[in-house]
């Protein structure tokens, strides 16, 4: 199968802003074993700024986009380097994939995207892709990486998108409320909005609204989607190998003859 894992900064990054090496590297060995299995996987990665964030402090203040920029270029590094590491001891190489809105647009710009995405995953190579905050116009951005992990997978025919979160899917309520229960179907047109608040949490872009939209969106494609909780022990393989014993959301593709 392939699969485009998605995993936002606050599974990668701790309370105090440094990089959580321990979820790390246990979402690493996870992909390794499902690459070893012959899964395909793209890992759409958050966690540049937050990273950059916890590595300096910037002597003077900066406004959103200078701050992006300078945290970004930093974090990126050490994340990229992390993985590539952790990744290097099951001897899988990764390539780094920094992309912007832009090459989603022109027919031209998207083949290239594609072609790009292809070229690695045809040479075993896992790519870890990432927003380049460094050079994206804030006009031009995805929403978040949650969008930017939908287009990928849509532009690849990905078999599934997984949205690694903090939490185990789409609840019926704020999940924090004990009355709120995790909806484990989405099926096709189900509408969610009653469920899902627009709140971002923590480190990253994204929220739950985003998520559903960009899962509803994927799901109609013909490509099933799955939230859930990203710091969960053997989350990824168990989601692939025994669902059924995983908390998370499955949103149900539509079927593709009825596309
Ligand atoms: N591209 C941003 C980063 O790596 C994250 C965007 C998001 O939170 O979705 O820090």
């Amino acid at each position: 199968m392939r699969i485009v894992v998605k995993v936002g900064s606050n599974i990668l990054t701790r309370s105090d802003g440094k990089p959580n090496v321990t979820n790390m590297s246990a979402l690493v060995d996870q992909i390794a074993q499902l690459h070893g299995k012959g899964h395909q996987v793209v890992l759409v990665s958050s966690g540049a700024v937050a990273c950059g964030r916890g590595s300096i402090t910037p002597d003077h203040p900066l406004d959103s986009v200078a701050a992006r920029q300078l945290f970004s270029s930093i974090g990126q590094i050490r994340l990229i380097n992390y993985y590539s590491q952790l990744f290097s001891e099951y001897g899988i190489v990764v390539g780094q994939v920094l992309t912007q809105k832009e090459n989603f647009s022109s027919p031209t710009s998207y083949e290239n995207q594609q072609q790009c995405m292809l070229n690695l995953l045809g040479n075993n190579v896992i790519p870890i892709v990432n927003e380049n905050d460094t050079a994206s116009l804030t006009e031009l951005m995805f929403t978040d990486n949650d969008e930017l992990a939908g287009l990928i997978a849509t532009m690849l025919s990905a078999d599934m998108l997984i949205i690694l979160s903090n939490v185990d899917g789409i609840y019926t309520g704020n999940p924090s409320d004990a009355t709120s229960e995790l909806i484990s179907v989405v099926p096709q047109g189900r509408d969610l909005s009653e469920c899902i608040s627009g709140e971002q949490s923590g480190f990253g872009r994204g929220g739950m609204e985003s998520k559903c939209g960009t899962a509803q969106r994927v799901s109609a494609q013909g490509i099933a989607v799955c939230i859930a909780r990203g710091d969960r022990r053997n989350v990824l393989v168990d989601l692939m190998e025994c669902p059924d014993e995983v908390p998370h959301t499955l949103f149900e593709p539509k079927m593709t003859d009825t596309l």
